[in-house]
């Protein structure tokens, strides 16, 4: 079986996803083609898809222009595997708001029942890096790369924190959903995407 993985690609850092999820696929052994979603059309052709960072709003703005968004989230309410990352995670939660703007009125797809602090490491830290425990992907520590990242400042019942550093929640499990403040692609470790693809295997 051929796993069509789709990468959401109507803004953000796909080309690093696309890298880390082909690195990701060999490392498995699979076979999979890569896929950039960019309409309702391409989100039904999926087996997984990933959601890659960039900027959260013009992302969910634009998605929605086109059917895109209320697609992924119907897909995503009947079991679709998925990894957001960044403003990926972001686009995925139930809730949003900015640390120095407050409430943010964007679209988003509501799956992930969590709510995020936009920006929360301000100005200062827009960049930084930690060695993060992911007891899920094992021992090692995973390289954490946090740019301008968001905080998931409260999560619901059903909702798995994956891992947390001192300010709070940075990763989490909810189904077949998985979303991270950071990048795993740019860490050059594929653990995180290996797991994503163990979801879309899982269920074939
Ligand atoms: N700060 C961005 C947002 O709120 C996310 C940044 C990122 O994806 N690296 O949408």
């Amino acid at each position: 079986m051929t796993l069509k993985v789709g990468i959401l690609g109507i803004q953000g850092d796909l080309e690093e996803h696309v890298s880390a999820a082909k690195k990701a696929i060999e490392d498995e052994r699979l076979k999979g083609d890569l896929l950039i979603v960019k309409t309702p059309h391409d989100v039904e052709a999926v087996d997984g898809i990933i959601i890659p960072g960039g900027e959260s709003t013009t992302m969910g703005v634009l998605a929605s222009t086109n059917g895109t968004l209320s697609k992924l989230s119907k897909r995503l309410s009947e079991g679709l595997p998925a990894l957001g990352t960044c403003a990926g995670l972001i686009l995925l939660a139930k809730r949003s708001q900015d640390r120095v703007v407050g409430p943010t009125d964007q679209p988003l797809t509501g799956s992930l029942d969590i709510e995020i602090s936009r920006n929360a490491f301000g100005r200062q830290r827009e960049s930084f890096e930690a060695q993060l425990s992911v007891p899920k992907l094992g021992n090692e520590p995973f390289r954490g790369i946090f740019i301008r990242a968001p905080l998931i400042t409260s999560v619901g019942r059903k909702v798995d924190v994956l891992s947390r550093i001192q300010e709070g929640v940075v990763a989490v499990q909810q189904g077949n959903i998985i979303g991270t403040c950071f990048h795993p692609e740019l860490s050059g470790d594929t653990r995180l995407h290996r797991y994503f693809l163990s979801l879309i295997t899982r269920d074939a």
